[in-house]
Order: C-alpha cells, then sequence, then structure tokens
C-alpha cells in the first residue's frame, strides 16, 4: 500500500501522536487502578491472617505444638504473593519460605498472646509476614506492557484505517479536482470532472464541490465562448472599419492629388501665361526704355511715364506669381552669401522712399545697436520679404508713419537671431483676417483688394521665404490703428560683404556688335540697349544673314540666340570659326539663351563661345559680359583637372547653392558608379566599361570636371576599339582623386 501523502499523511500522523499519548495515559491510569487494587488484596489478605490465623498460632504456640505451627506457617507462605512467614518466641523461631525475598519485601508483624483460661494474658512471641511487592509490581508491569501494546496496535491500526478512509473520500477527490482546475488554466475546458466514486442519491461535499468546478467550467466555456464572438464581431467591425478608413483614405488621396495636380497646373498655368506675358512686357518697357531717349514733348514724356508706371506694376504682379510659382515648385532655394544688413536695410527703404512720400507718409529705421552688421544668409530672401511688407505698410498708410525696426533676440554661438519689425499706423487688418491674409491670393476684404489692387501674394510669398530661411512670420494689428508685420530669422555671421561696383561705371569702349535674333522684339530691344550703351548693332534674322555679315566683316562681339530656325546657334558658331575667311575666327561670341542648363554650358563652350548671356535680358547682366569681352582674355589653363570657366559659367547663371547641389549630385553619382566601373574593369568587361564611362564623362565633363571627364572619355573610346584595359582604374582613381581635390580647395 502506498503511504497517503499530504493531508492523509498528515492525519495518520496525528492520530498516531495522539494515540500514543492517549495509550500511554490511559496505561498509566489503568496501572495505577491495577496497583491499588493489589494493595487492597494484599491488605485483605493481611485481614484475613489476622483474623482467621492468629488464634490458632497463639493456640499451637500456647500448646507448643511446633509441628503443628510449621504446618500452619507453610499454609501462610502457600498465600499469594507471601515471600516469607517467620515465628518468633521464646521458644520458637520458625522461618517458612523464601528467605532471601526477591524485590521489595513488605514486612507485617503480628504480636502473639494467650489469655489462659485462668490468669492474665500472656505474650508469647511474634508472626512476622514479609509479602513480595516486587512480584505484584512485575505482574503489574507486564500488565500494563501488553495493554500499551495492544493499545497501541490496535489505535495505529485505527490510525492508518482513518487516514486510508480519509484519503479515499477525501483527499483523492482533491487530487483530482486539483488536476481539472490545473488542466482547465491550461486551457482545457472541454474535459468534464469526473470522480472515481460511486454516485449516490445523497450528495456528499465532495459532490457539490465537484459540481461547483463543473459548473464553474461550463460558465468559463461559455463566456469564452460570448467573448470570442463579440471578438469576432468586433475584429469584424474593425475590419470593415479599416476598409472603410482604407476606402476613404484612398479617395481622400485621390482627391488630393487631384487638388494638387489642378493647384500645380493652375500654378503652372499662371506661372506660363506670366512667363509668356513678362516676355513682350520686358519689351513693351524696353521700348519705354528706349523711347526715354527721344526728343519727347511734355505730355508724350508724362504718358510715356505712364505706360511705363502701368508696364512695372504689371510686371511686378507677374514677377510676384511666378516667384510664388517657383517656391512652391522648390525651384527658389536660399542661397547664402556675405552681406551688410544696414545697406540691406537702406536700400529697401531708399526703393520705396518715393512711395511713401507720394502717400505722405515718412519710413524709420531703427536698428538694435548690438546687431551685427556683416552677416551671412539667405540676402536675396530677406530683401524680398523686407520690401513686401514695407511696400505693403507704406501701401496701406496715408499720412502716417512706418517703421522698420531691427531686434536682436538671442545670439548663440556667433550666429544672431534677429527680429524684423514693419510698424505702420494705417488702416489695420480686421482681427478674423488676420491669420488668413498669409495665405495666396487673400486679401482683408474686397474693399481694400478695390481700393488698393494687389494680387494678395506678397504675404505669402513672404511667409514661404522666411519659412524657408528657417524662421517664422506673424502679424498684430487693429482695424483702424495699424499693424505690426514681424519675422524672426536667425542669421550667420558674415564677412563685410564687398561694395559691389555697380557695372554701369566700368568703362566700356563701344563695340562692332552682331546681334543674331530671330524675334523681332528681343532682337530690337536687345538692339536698343545695346545702342544706348553706345556700341554698334548689327541684326540678323537667323543663321545665312549671320554668315553672311561674318563672312563681310569682323566683329568685336557676336551675340548668338541658340533657337535659331534652321541652323541652331550652336551649328552656326562651329561654321562662323570655320569660315574660310576667319574674320570672325576669333571673335568673342555669347551664347544668348534661356536653356541655361549645366549640360548646354559645356556645349555651348565646346561650339567655340566664350560665354552665356540668359534670357531674359537683363541690362546690368548684359553691361558686366560687354565688361567681359573688353577685359583681356583671361588664359585658360587647359591642363588643371577643373574647367574654371564652365563653373564660373554655371555659378553666374545658377547661383552657388544650385551649383553646390548640382556638384553634390555629381559626387554621389561618382561615388555609386565609379565602384561598378571598377567591377567592369576588373572582369574586363569592355562592353560595360564603355557605358559606364560614356555616362560618367558626359556628366563630368558638362559640371566642369575636365580631367576626369576626358580620362573617362579616352577610356570609353579605348574599350570600344577593344583595346587593352590594364591599368586604367588607377589612372580614373588619380584622376578623381585630383578633381575632388581641386574642387575641395
Ligand atoms: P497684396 O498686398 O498684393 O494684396 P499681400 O499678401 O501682400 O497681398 O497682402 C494681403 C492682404 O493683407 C492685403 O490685401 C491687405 O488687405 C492686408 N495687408 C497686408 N499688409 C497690410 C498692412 N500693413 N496694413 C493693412 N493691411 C495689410
Amino acid at each position: 500500500m502506498k503511504l497517503p501523502g499530504g493531508l492523509a499523511r498528515r492525519l495518520l500522523l496525528r492520530v498516531l501522536v495522539f494515540s500514543l499519548c492517549f495509550t500511554v495515559l490511559a496505561s498509566a491510569v489503568q496501572l495505577y487502578f491495577e496497583y491499588r487494587r493489589e494493595m487492597r488484596d494484599i491488605e485483605a489478605r493481611l485481614e484475613l491472617i489476622r483474623v482467621g490465623y492468629l488464634a490458632s498460632f497463639e493456640r499451637s504456640l500456647w500448646d507448643l505444638n511446633q509441628e503443628q505451627l510449621n504446618v500452619q506457617l507453610h499454609g501462610l507462605v502457600d498465600f499469594p504473593d507471601i515471600a516469607r512467614a517467620s515465628l518468633r518466641s521464646a521458644d520458637f523461631n520458625l522461618v517458612q519460605g523464601d528467605e532471601r525475598g526477591r524485590g521489595p519485601l513488605r514486612v507485617e508483624r503480628f504480636p502473639l498472646s494467650y489469655q489462659p483460661p485462668q490468669g492474665e494474658r500472656r505474650q508469647l512471641g511474634e508472626l512476622e509476614i514479609a509479602i513480595d511487592l516486587g512480584g505484584v509490581y512485575r505482574r503489574l508491569w507486564q500488565g500494563g506492557l501488553s495493554n500499551l501494546l495492544w493499545m497501541g496496535v490496535f489505535l495505529c491500526g485505527l490510525a492508518v484505517a482513518l487516514s486510508w478512509l480519509f484519503h479515499s473520500l477525501v483527499t483523492r477527490h482533491l487530487r483530482v479536482m486539483a488536476d481539472f482546475v490545473r488542466s482547465m488554466t491550461g486551457g482545457d475546458l472541454q474535459t468534464a470532472l469526473q470522480l472515481n466514486k460511486h454516485e449516490r442519491a445523497e450528495q456528499d461535499e465532495i459532490d457539490t464541490v465537484a459540481h461547483a468546478l463543473d459548473d464553474m467550467r461550463q460558465a468559463i466555456r461559455a463566456d469564452l465562448r460570448r467573448r470570442e464572438a463579440d471578438r469576432v464581431a468586433l475584429q469584424h467591425k474593425r475590419d470593415e472599419l479599416q476598409r472603410r478608413v482604407e476606402r476613404r483614405t484612398a479617395s481622400l488621396q485621390r482627391a488630393k492629388e487631384e487638388a494638387e495636380a489642378a493647384n500645380r497646373a493652375k500654378t503652372r498655368f499662371l506661372a506660363t501665361m506670366s512667363h509668356e506675358i513678362r516676355t513682350p512686357l520686358n519689351g513693351i518697357l524696353g521700348m519705354a526704355e528706349l523711347l526715354r531717349g527721344a526728343p519727347l514733348g511734355e505730355q508724350d514724356r508724362r504718358r510715356l511715364q505712364a505706360l511705363s508706371n502701368a508696364g512695372e506694376g504689371l510686371l511686378a504682379i507677374l514677377n510676384e506669381v511666378l516667384s510664388f510659382a517657383r517656391l512652391e515648385d522648390g525651384a527658389s532655394q536660399p542661397e547664402a552669401v556675405d552681406f551688410s544688413l544696414r545697406q540691406l536695410l537702406d536700400d529697401v527703404l531708399t526703393l520705396l522712399e518715393p512711395r511713401a512720400a507720394e502717400n505722405g507718409t515718412c519710413l524709420r529705421l531703427r536698428i538694435d545697436p548690438q546687431v551685427h552688421d556683416a552677416c551671412r544668409g539667405a540676402e536675396q530672401f530677406l530683401r524680398q520679404v523686407l520690401s513686401n511688407l514695407v511696400a505693403n505698410a507704406v501701401k496701406f498708410t496715408e499720412e502716417g508713419e512706418v517703421r522698420l525696426e531691427v531686434t536682436l533676440l538671442e545670439s548663440p554661438d556667433e550666429r544672431q537671431r534677429l527680429r524684423f519689425a514693419v510698424i505702420d499706423n494705417g488702416i489695420g487688418i480686421p482681427e478674423a483676417m488676420q491669420a488668413k491674409i498669409f495665405q495666396r491670393f487673400t486679401q482683408a476684404s474686397e474693399e481694400v483688394a478695390r481700393r488698393y489692387g494687389g494680387t494678395g501674394l506678397g504675404l505669402a510669398i513672404s511667409k514661404r521665404l522666411v519659412e524657408a530661411m528657417g524662421g517664422c512670420i506673424g502679424v498684430e494689428s487693429r482695424e483702424g490703428e495699424g499693424s505690426t508685420f514681424w519675422f524672426e530669422v536667425e542669421l550667420a555671421p558674415g564677412q563685410a560683404a564687398p561694395v559691389a561696383e555697380p557695372a554701369s561705371t566700368v568703362a566700356i569702349k563701344p563695340l562692332d556688335i552682331l546681334l543674331v535674333e530671330d524675334v523681332a522684339l528681343n532682337r530690337e530691344v536687345a538692339q536698343g540697349l545695346l545702342e544706348r550703351d553706345g556700341h554698334r548693332v548689327s541684326l540678323a534674322e537667323d543663321a545665312e544673314p549671320a554668315l553672311l555679315a561674318c563672312r563681310a566683316r569682323r566683329f568685336d562681339l557676336i551675340l548668338l540666340d541658340m533657337h535659331l530656325p534652321g541652323l541652331g546657334g550652336i551649328e552656326l558658331c562651329q561654321t562662323i570659326r570655320k569660315q574660310a575667311e576667319g574674320r570672325n575666327r576669333d571673335t568673342p561670341i555669347l551664347a544668348f539663351t534661356a536653356n541655361v542648363l549645366p549640360g548646354m554650358v559645356r556645349r555651348y563652350f565646346d561650339a567655340g563661345m566664350q560665354g552665356v548671356l540668359g534670357k531674359p535680358l537683363r541690362l546690368e547682366e548684359l553691361r558686366r559680359a560687354l565688361a567681359g569681352v573688353n577685359e583681356p582674355p583671361v588664359p585658360v589653363t587647359d591642363d588643371g583637372p577643373l574647367d574654371s570657366q564652365v563653373l564660373a559659367t554655371h555659378r553666374q547663371l545658377l547661383g552657388e547653392h544650385k551649383l553646390g547641389e548640382l556638384l553634390a549630385s555629381l559626387r554621389r553619382l561618382l561615388d555609386e558608379q565609379l565602384p561598378m566601373l571598377d567591377e567592369a574593369l576588373r572582369h574586363d568587361d569592355p562592353t560595360e566599361v564603355a557605358n559606364i564611362a560614356h555616362r560618367l564623362a558626359g556628366s563630368c565633363q558638362s559640371m566642369g570636371l575636365r580631367a576626369l571627364g576626358g580620362c573617362l572619355r579616352e577610356l570609353e573610346n579605348a574599350a570600344l576599339a577593344g583595346e587593352e584595359l590594364a591599368g586604367w582604374a588607377e589612372r580614373v582613381e588619380q584622376r578623381r582623386v585630383e578633381a575632388l581635390r581641386a574642387l575641395d580647395s
């Protein structure tokens, strides 16, 4: 039989301990009573001896009958527990029984006397009885021990039986229940609780607990099923919602894309329109500019001024639209230059001074003395924002005051965070409109729009420009009292900007210029501008008359439109250079074009041109280019890794920032493609080598990395000709290192 564990074992142990104690106690009590009984028996025996035997002893002693006395003593010794009986008198000393005695003895003495019929009672002797208490004790001990033993055995049996019963009635089922609960916790809710016991009509406590547990299992199962159903329903709803959100997002995305596309189309349309209008407008203004030099009556002069003013106004609007379109396209990037802040502020105010004077408004400037003058940042952006804000302030203020204030907010590590505020006391802006006026095409009210005109773009542009500079812009205003437009930007410290010498002051000697341009208006404007500066201009509409003119005489400069009908500008340039007469073989030729893409510039130079003049033609730029023609040509070093001419032209046409971006993307292209070229060289794959070299050579050359571009071009040719390609990898690498070093220096 396996010894039951747990409760049953504890029960067994406790019953055993309890039984042991009880047995010992019970045996002790029983022993005590036995002892008392034994003692009473001995007393009774002694009493019997005293009552029944003493008289006959006295008689026999009186009679001196020794034999009788011995018989009688012997009779006493036969009594249980009497170890020894002895009689002492003057005549006898008789002893019967075991002299030595076996254990502790209890000795009782009985005096013997006799009353003769006559005379007095006489003392005859003494009877001594020794009772063997050792025997009594032994009996008691044996009885007690056997009792203890039997009781022990009985109680142990009882304890074992009890604990076995307890085990089979209770703990066994408890264990099954525990296993059941454990498997339920483990997730098994299918299996019902089965106790290994007979079903009785009457339920006991174990049945009650078992039923309660099974009820619990079913309740949990039902609850889980309900939850699962809820979860599935929820999941279903969520999926449905998700799908709906996705559908909605997709349709919103579509709508957004459509709106953006429409917006882009609108902006593009506006830009195209503005561009298209701007070209003839430039012509109109150029013409007006030319007319100024003509002898005109006072009235005509006023009309010409009005024409010019209207044209300028229209041009300003177009420029705003274009500049916004460029900003939206991300085409305008802030370009950091060194500039003098005071100079910039003075310029802005000086330009607007006449308009302010017309309105009877005075302009004031206040610069925090702590502000450093030499700054570096997007001067163009800053100038445009300030011009917009001050122009607005002037426009909306009559007979008042416009203040431009610059304060230093903080200057962490040499940079300065500046706050520019344009404060006027003009018409002000209603509170509700203040946040909206920074949106494009938004004006404070219909009435303001009618009265003051404008496009509603100035502030939108200003906001974008300020944000492009990493700053923020805002307005505080009260209707009828005035407005404060402010913005905050951070500017780096700059070197004192060199005072630019106006190009117009450069002394220019009159030149003989051939202008080849097919658009009559452009032709006329350029001619007018050039002639006003004293140059002599010959005109040609396209290649044919141009070639004729070149054959006939030598020019100091040829301006070539690149988009000519028939023979294009590049071919025409090449033809002029190759003409048999060779009159204009060395004449500087400038490309006159709107296409100033980097890839094209190199082609212009390769075709034999000396420079590029962007369209629309700007007087200052034209003068600067002509001044360049007057200067002795800078010797172009052919063997340096960089083509300084190309780089300078890019810088002039695209600006430093854009040039930087293009060079960075060229570096990326090289980083990506040169390892592939290396790989192709290692595997001796001429087709792949030629492909990659071709791709890279073009990009390098158009960005002025002459030596590397040339080397790649040679490699391409070598690969195509099936020549040995060993050693090329090192050459290309050397050129690359040189080119990058030159770019970095
Ligand atoms: P525009 O001036 O061409 O209409 P802006 O974007 O520059 O466009 O200005 C938008 C509107 O904000 C203006 O039409 C005008 O109602 C209001 N506004 C701008 N500056 C001022 C100012 N200094 N005082 C009052 N109203 C102003």
